[in-house]
């Protein structure tokens, strides 16, 4: 799956646009409720495949999966445009209105604070006393629902769920709910692959795009009988005539050594081959670089060869 060159395309997108993380956006469609628009369009696949390919690659652990967001939404019709709506217990009216309550603890009545009076005393509706000493006589309950079509001061309002899109109401637990995830990329993991893998991949992508037939870690017969393991064949045929093209790819911690370069150039001449490309990650040695250049072997650095804007020359 890795020498698909849409791992590179996608590895680009993620470095390159500086995009951090692959974000999920929520799209109810035939086939799932999800999309990452960002993928679709830099890597031209449909979003099945996108959901399906993101997921593989953080199952290879290229990218990390992290909780993005919960949506909730219609199971009617898909729409997120839900509101709750709380209404009476007693006589199902959605006519609450919130008011401060007042407790008469002398009588035990509660209701409203405006039906105690709004004047410089207040006076129990029930009993007629007047309220002396809030906390001693009588207290306020807060805010509450009073229910303005029956008067029920209603403690826990019955609670449904309104889809604006469809009108229809739903329980709590009929609501549907999806967790989204986006992925963002294991640097780690990145720079193996910008090392090793990336820059195979764009090579062989540019050699196809020039007509070469690619082979890979192919074992090659030379002239002297000797046998090579070669990164990458490239050949290229017109009429009776063949070119090839011997491609190495060598990584070290500082720079790649004069005899990586004498190694490639022995198995190159040997296969007969009419051009040599070397990428060395991160570069060459000052001496390396001098033997390359008397042995004619085109040099690339590993991140040059990972931008898309850079062409391979042959
Ligand atoms: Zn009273
Ligand atoms: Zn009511
Ligand atoms: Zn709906």
């Amino acid at each position: 799956m890795l020498n698909d060159p849409k791992v590179v395309r996608l590895f680009e997108l993620l470095t390159e646009a500086e995009t951090p993380a692959l974000e999920p956006v929520f799209a109810p469609c035939r086939d799932g409720w999800v999309r990452y628009p960002a993928v679709e369009e830099h890597l031209g696949v449909d979003p099945d495949f996108t959901v399906r390919f993101l997921e593989d690659l953080h199952r290879l652990g290229y990218l990390h999966k992290k909780f993005h967001d919960r949506v909730q939404f219609c199971p009617a019709c898909n729409s997120q445009d839900l509101k709750l709506s709380a209404f009476c217990p007693k006589c199902h009216s959605a006519h609450l209105v919130r008011k401060v309550l007042l407790e008469h603890k002398n009588c035990g009545y509660i209701g409203p604070e405006e039906d105690f009076g709004r004047g410089e005393s207040r006076l129990c509706p029930k009993c007629r006393v007047e309220l002396v000493l809030v906390g001693s006589d009588y207290q306020s309950l807060g805010n509450r629902y009073v229910c303005g079509d029956c008067h029920e001061v209603v403690e826990n309002p019955e609670e449904k769920w309104m889809c604006r899109a469809c009108r229809r109401f739903f329980e709590k637990q009929d609501i549907r709910e999806l967790v989204l995830c986006r992925y963002e990329v294991n640097q780690e993991q990145l720079s193996k692959l910008r090392v090793e893998r990336i820059p195979k991949a764009r090579v062989r992508e540019f050699l196809t795009r020039e007509g070469y037939e690619i082979q890979e870690s192919v074992h090659a017969t030379g002239r002297s009988g000797a046998e090579h393991e070669i990164d990458l064949l490239a050949t290229k045929r017109s009429g009776p005539l063949e070119h090839r093209i011997v491609v190495g790819f060598a990584s070290a911690e500082k720079a790649v050594d004069s005899e990586e370069v004498i190694k490639l150039y022995a198995k190159a001449y040997d296969v007969d081959a009419q051009d040599i490309i070397l990428v060395a990650s991160p570069k060459l040695s000052d001496d390396a670089q001098h033997f390359a250049r008397h042995y004619h072997i085109k040099v690339f650095d590993a991140e040059q060869v990972n931008r898309s804007d850079v062409s391979i020359s042959v």
